[in-house]
């Protein structure tokens, strides 16, 4: 009898524009779940887990070649970097110096800029030890990328575990003082990816403060009390119950794009989510060190009639994945009331999130 049927396999995954090649990492566990991790943008392209009757299936949104992913990929299962979300103005001052970054969001920085940790070639090492089977996957951002200070290296790690988690690690160090929100952009579908809209989701977060945002999607700088709110879901609440309701915040985000600090309690890694898909009964847990968590509810899939064709020539329309992307809050390097975002020559930036799947 085998013990543990853990594997760890490497593929090549096509070549970008100018002639590099890219790999694909296939992790798997002793319990069929399946993680497959690209070296481009350090993308998880499927992810594979199993419904309450043991069937399999990729519950990511995602696109089967390269190319799509080099052309016109919302952030499919990218690592974003170096700041997750937006920074106004595309500006900051740090140390009383005022940097400009790549506005890429009308006048905003949105993910990194025009070419963000989601787009470039990242290299990769593979392990399997007692944390399970996984990919280091190491990337040098040099000073001045997209307007950021300092030399950034950055570290991601994917670990498949046998306890059915997949377990993100990031780490940086920097040679100037330079502000610095890795986070993961996967947009999940539990249903499966393709299966329709993603509103019958019943969605928990433990969380009971946002942060309000404009109609540029940017927040106020007000850290407010999700109490009578769509954002309120502290107790178990479909996730298309009040995605469409008459509230300025839901018109502003077109539905759900908020930052939810998350209530630690002081945990280290705390339990921020908890959804449950009815029909299949997967569940999807996250925790994580960070102090906010991003529900983006895929308002922006095929926006303006246009239609996203995903893998296996899936369509995907509008809200046909969610995403919970666990962050420091938006545009923090211009709210100093907001957790800071700068990391220090010398300073080990850290994060672990943990996405833990199961079914019922
Ligand atoms: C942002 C959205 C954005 C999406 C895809 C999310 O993290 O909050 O506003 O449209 O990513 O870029």
């Amino acid at each position: 009898m085998s013990v543990s049927r853990a594997r760890i396999a490497r593929a090549p995954f096509g070549a970008t524009r100018d002639g590099r090649p890219v790999d694909a990492f296939t992790l798997a566990n002793a319990r069929g779940l399946e993680v497959h991790v690209i070296t481009y943008g350090a993308i998880i392209v499927s992810l594979r887990t199993p419904d309450r009757t043991g069937q399999l299936d990729d519950i990511v949104l995602g696109f089967d070649t390269l190319d799509r992913y080099l052309s016109d990929s919302p952030y499919f299962g990218a690592v974003v970097g170096r700041y997750g979300n937006r920074i106004s103005g595309a500006c900051f001052t740090l140390d009383g110096r005022t940097y400009r970054l790549a506005s890429n969001d009308g006048p905003n920085h949105l993910h990194g800029g025009t070419r963000g940790f989601d787009k470039v070639l990242w290299d990769a090492n593979p392990f399997d030890d007692v944390r399970g089977v996984g990919v280091v996957l190491v990337h040098t951002s040099p000073d001045g990328d997209e307007g950021y200070p300092g030399t950034l290296r950055a570290r991601v790690s994917y670990t498949l575990t046998d306890r059915d988690e997949l377990v993100v690690e990031y780490h940086a160090t920097t040679d100037r003082p330079t502000h610095v929100n890795l986070t993961q952009h996967s947009y999940f579908n539990l249903a499966g990816a393709g299966a329709g809209g993603v509103q019958d989701h019943e969605l928990t977060l433990h969380a009971s403060r946002y942060t309000p945002i404009d109609a540029a999607l940017v927040p106020t700088g007000e850290i407010a009390p999700v109490d009578g709110t769509p954002l309120d879901f502290r107790t178990p609440t479909r996730l298309g119950a009040r995605i469409d309701a008459s509230h300025e915040q839901i018109r502003n985000g077109r539905g759900y794009d908020h930052n939810l600090v998350i209530d630690r309690n002081g945990a280290d890694v705390a339990h921020a989510a908890h959804a449950t898909e009815p029909t299949t009964g997967r569940i999807l847990d996250v925790y994580t060190t960070e102090p906010g968590v991003q529900l983006y509810s895929g308002n922006f899939l095929g926006a303006n009639g246009g239609v996203v064709i995903g893998k296996s020539d899936h369509v995907y329309g509008a809200r046909s994945g969610f995403s919970l992307e666990t962050q420091h809050f938006p545009d923090s390097p211009n709210k100093p009331q907001f957790p800071s975002t700068v990391l220090r020559p010398g300073e080990n930036y850290r994060s672990r999130t943990v996405f833990a799947f199961s079914a019922r």
